[in-house]
């Protein structure tokens, strides 16, 4: 043992090492000499031959240098927060690198000017939403978290936002609406109960010190039973702002979703704002839109903390590619019919029983998750695997993330695009060899 550890090569010589040396102006030096540590570690700990300890290093470089790491979702969870929310269509993630150089993102290349920032993702957002009344009835920042604090600190600063008690909403993570917007310096007027809210409620609420009424969507629980909430039509005859939070940024209605807001609906039903997400089921990057009111967004631009929430060219280029180009991962998600997930993943399941692997094709249920459509069963297609894959395959490269259920490992196909289900197997078959 002690001579096998005297045989471990320096970290000197492994770095000189032809494939590690170009990797380490690939990714730098500082990544590399963390891959060659752990293989010296493995090697020590005696996993390892002295000998392999080079190629291992090579084998485990990561592919790029950050240490996130790619994940097959195979959970059936269309919009994962834990998995990066929306991946990004190949079209956006294009518009992503390009965009990462030096880009006109606040500059007029045909006169030479300042120009207004993100002026084609506002363009194409207005195009995809004409309720909003061009790009002035538009406005993108970090998060939603983000639209709804700037409407806060712009609208209600000392004031009273009226809120239903059955939408005093926790997002996750124990954020909360409720201390958002309060920490933004308003006060919270609740009104209603938990199950029931009316119209009367709001009215008796308002006045002097009303800085606007907001709407939450619950989305992601349900309040069934005997239950009543006030639509956003009727909020607003109130004559004071209301604010919509959508949550998940459908632009419009989705026929497999019916009861998730949507941005056209609202707007037309009276919203003068509407916030949502950009990275549920819109399906882009993570960003806050705003639409709406063209006075009140523009209260909100001049807001000095609009400059703290604002995005940057990389987020302004994968929005603009989503909301223009070919539809993104997430719209596939939701509407890819069962049949075809079932022939998919009896194909996958075939390609591993020829492998050796227990794989069967059973059915399954997936779910839109991210806070969103609580109640939505979307039916599915799964392959089923021994239990053990679960562990394996989150450390496979790409690493892949199923469900356990029941003594097995699922692999849901709702939410993996089906241009890798070959990755998929092959990803699968590895962890056997
Ligand atoms: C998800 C969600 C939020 C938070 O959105 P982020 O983009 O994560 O900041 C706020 N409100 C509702 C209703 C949501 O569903």
């Amino acid at each position: 043992m002690g001579d096998a550890r005297r045989r471990i090569p320096r970290t000197d010589l492994l770095l000189a090492d032809p494939r590690l040396a170009k990797a380490a102006d690939d990714l730098g030096r500082g990544v590399v000499k963390a891959v060659v540590a752990a293989a010296q570690e493995r090697a020590r700990s005696g996993e390892l031959a002295p000998e392999g300890v080079a190629d291992e290093a090579v084998a485990s470089l990561p592919s790029s240098a950050s240490s996130l790491r790619e994940v097959v979702n195979a959970t059936g969870i269309v919009v994962h927060t834990n998995l990066g929310r929306a991946p990004l269509s190949a079209a956006a993630v294009r518009a992503v690198a390009e965009a990462g150089g030096s880009t006109d993102v606040e500059f007029d290349l045909a006169d030479g000017r300042r120009a207004r920032r993100g002026r084609g993702t506002l363009a194409a957002l207005a195009e995809a939403l004409p309720e909003a009344g061009g790009p002035d009835g538009v406005h993108v920042v970090n998060n939603n978290a983000a639209a709804l604090l700037l409407c806060a600190l712009t609208l209600a600063p000392g004031k009273e936002i009226v809120i239903s008690r059955g939408e005093l909403v926790e997002i996750g993570d124990s954020f909360r609406i409720p201390d958002l917007v309060t920490s933004a310096g308003a006060r919270l007027r609740e009104v209603g109960t938990t199950n029931r809210t009316h119209l009367a409620d709001y009215a008796d609420a308002i006045g002097p010190d009303t800085g606007f009424v907001l709407k939450v969507h619950p989305s992601n629980y349900v309040v069934s039973g005997f239950t009543s909430a006030v639509p956003i039509a009727d909020l607003a005859r109130l004559g004071v702002a209301v604010v919509a939070d959508i949550g998940s940024g459908l632009l419009r209605p989705h026929p497999a979703l019916p009861g998730e807001p949507d941005a056209a609906s609202a707007l037309a039903a009276g919203a003068d704002l509407v916030t949502a997400s950009g990275d549920k089921l819109l399906g882009g990057p993570q960003a806050g839109l705003l639409f709406g009111d063209h006075g009140l967004l523009h209260r909100l631009r001049r807001h000095p903390a609009a400059r703290a929430l604002r995005v940057d060219k990389l987020t302004l280029a994968a929005l603009e590619a989503t909301v223009r180009g070919p539809a993104p991962p997430v719209r596939a998600f939701l509407d890819t019919d069962p049949g075809t997930l079932r022939s998919r993943a009896e194909r996958v399941a075939e390609a591993l029983s020829r492998r050796g692997v227990d794989a069967v094709a059973v059915p399954s249920i997936a779910a839109v998750g991210g806070g969103g459509a609580p109640e939505v069963e979307l039916p599915s297609a799964a392959v089923s695997l021994p239990e053990d894959y679960a562990v394996l395959l989150r450390h496979g490269r790409p690493a892949v993330v199923g469900r356990v259920e029941r003594g097995r490992c699922l692999l849901d196909l709702r939410t993996v695009v089906a241009a890798s289900d070959d990755r998929l197997v092959e990803a699968v078959a590895r962890c056997t060899s």
